[in-house]
């Protein structure tokens, strides 16, 4: 791939988004983005700051990346990150005044993209226990009996958050102010990314390197293991890459969405040493660490949000912290825009899209039967034995969206689907999501259908 062959997709991208957002839409959101090059089969995308960087991410990270992926098949996905040109914008400046505080004193540590420090992390009943452990392993790495941490949670809960955290707090000038801490070096990756790696060392030969690379760090963090499940060179993989660390001595920090004994299909020596150090879980958000979260980014954000307002938000976005604080992000830049300040009607009106979500609770009944006259098959197909393709991917997508749109079990979703087991939900889950990354027009399909039954 060649940056000028890049640079024309890339001017096709932003040409097509601009018909389809419209100017307005377009200056104010997405003129600012620059293309910083590629990596892999992802290519990187600045924005001035962190705020624009979420809320483009929000708003047209899917139609990036399948608009990518139809430019250019290399291409599996785009990374927004904060970077390039400062904002000439006002309002994108005033939203993220920490963030320019601290951009330059900072160099990031590598791979990393975000400013998710200690500092800015909420504690409250649900995650002090995760956050002190965390703490912890930033203070002494590889201590006994914090070796692995495992942090796990829904999504959106601060597992992400604090691993960075955990790797800011060790990277080079934060230790500088620690003069007793000996330089310490870090890796972070997704689950997916450390896939991705693997997969691309066996291809070129060069898994040695790879391994010896991995190998030779004091703190491996391993972001969203359960990606990792079911592929059983990776998991091999890790699982030797893991105990060589651990015997080593070296940290690992490992997150999932669910408990080492709940990750299914995780070998069983993986699940073991996993859960032989700390096991700490994230709990679903209270009332009041929302209404401190909010208070807390609207602090950060420099802006004044009546209280009033916040008690409205944490008692209608309960979802998780990354939706409260989206919807946050939403209303002041809203109020920033028009030059309103924030209320209650202005809160209403801007997101009556996410609450209206809240309002209504699409039932897996209701998901069946819009999958089965889309695809044009029959209802009772959904929990039907028939395992042709014609019914069963149609089937497998009705089980993506029931666990996307639902707040059921797995379980709970194997049995209105025939009394299927979970683990062929979760297999569906996997398998839409994979195709859903690999083929734009599918992902078109399904999201289309997804936000039907949204409204
Ligand atoms: P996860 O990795 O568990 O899906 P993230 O760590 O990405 O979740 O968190 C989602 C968003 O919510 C991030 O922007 C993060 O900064 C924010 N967030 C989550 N928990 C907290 C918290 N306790 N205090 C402040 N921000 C939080
Ligand atoms: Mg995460």
């Amino acid at each position: 791939m060649d940056e000028p062959q890049l640079a024309a997709q890339w001017a096709r991208i932003r040409g097509r988004l601009q018909s389809e957002v419209g100017d307005v839409e377009y200056r104010t959101w997405l003129r600012q983005m620059t293309l910083a090059g590629f990596d892999g089969d992802e290519v990187i995308v600045h924005l001035p700051t962190r705020f624009l960087r979420d809320w483009v991410r929000g708003h047209y990270g899917d139609r990036l990346n399948a608009l990518w992926q139809q430019e250019n098949r290399s291409i599996r996905r785009v990374a927004l990150r904060v970077g390039g040109a400062t904002a000439v914008n006002g309002l994108a400046e005033s939203l993220a005044p920490d963030e320019q505080r601290s951009e330059p004193a900072r160099p990031r540590p590598e791979g990393l993209e975000s400013p998710f420090t200690f500092d800015t992390f909420v504690v409250g009943k649900p995650n002090e226990f995760a956050y002190a452990c965390a703490r912890r392993v930033a203070a002494q790495p590889a201590s006994q009996g914090f070796n692995p941490l495992f942090l796990y949670g829904g999504v959106g809960l601060g597992k992400t958050h604090l691993m960075h955290a955990i790797a800011w707090e060790l990277s080079p000038t934060a230790t500088t102010t620690r003069p007793n801490m000996r330089p310490v070096s870090v890796a972070y990756m997704s689950a997916e990314k450390f896939m991705y790696r693997f997969i691309a060392a066996i291809r070129s030969q060069s898994t040695m390197e790879f391994k010896e690379q991995l190998r030779s760090v004091d703190v491996l963090m391993i972001d969203d293991l359960q990606f990792l499940i079911g592929k059983d060179n990776t998991q091999e993989e890790f699982f030797h890459t893991f105990n060589a660390l651990v015997d080593a001595g070296k940290q690992i920090v490992v997150s999932a969405d669910k408990s080492p004994s709940d990750l299914q299909l995780l070998d069983d020596r993986l699940r073991t040493r996993l859960g032989c150090g700390m096991v700490a879980d994230l709990h679903a958000t209270t009332y009041e660490l929302r209404i401190s979260i909010l208070e807390s980014k609207a602090r950060l954000a420099g802006v004044a949000v009546p209280p009033k307002v916040m008690e409205f938000l944490a008692h209608k976005i309960t979802a998780n912290v990354r939706e409260l604080e989206g919807a946050l992000n939403r209303l002041v830049a809203h109020a920033n825009l028009f030059g309103r300040p924030v209320t209650l009607d202005a809160a209403q009106e801007v997101l009556h899209d996410v609450l209206r979500a809240y309002d209504r609770k699409v039932t897996i009944e209701e998901i069946q039967k819009r999958v089965a006259e889309h695809y044009n098959i029959r209802l009772t197909d959904m929990s039907s034995p028939r395992r042709a393709r014609a019914v069963a991917r149609p089937r497998q997508i009705a089980m993506y969206l029931a666990k996307q749109l639902t707040s059921r079990s797995l379980p709970e979703i194997g049995r209105k689907f025939g009394n299927r087991d979970h683990t062929t939900v979760m297999h569906a889950c996997a398998k839409v999501g994979e195709l859903m990354e690999r083929d734009a027009a599918f992902a078109e399909d399904v999201e289309l259908l997804k936000r039907m039954l949204e409204t």
